[in-house]
């Protein structure tokens, strides 16, 4: 299953299991449950850059 890396924006697959992330382009690889941390980790942090853009 095709899905957005978290780190380059680009399709990174998901194994049909569910058990892990791996990005061809930016060599990210990761377990499913790391990557849903780190994706929940990074959209705060990208919603806080764009508060920060509209002050
Ligand atoms: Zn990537």
């Amino acid at each position: 299953m095709k899905i957005v890396c978290p780190d380059c924006r680009k399709p990174a697959e998901l194994s049909d299991d569910f058990s892990f992330v791996k990005c061809q382009f930016c060599k990210l690889d990761m377990t499913y449950g790391e990557y849903v941390k780190y994706v929940a980790y990074r959209d705060v942090r990208y919603r806080d850059i764009l508060n920060d853009y509209k002050k």
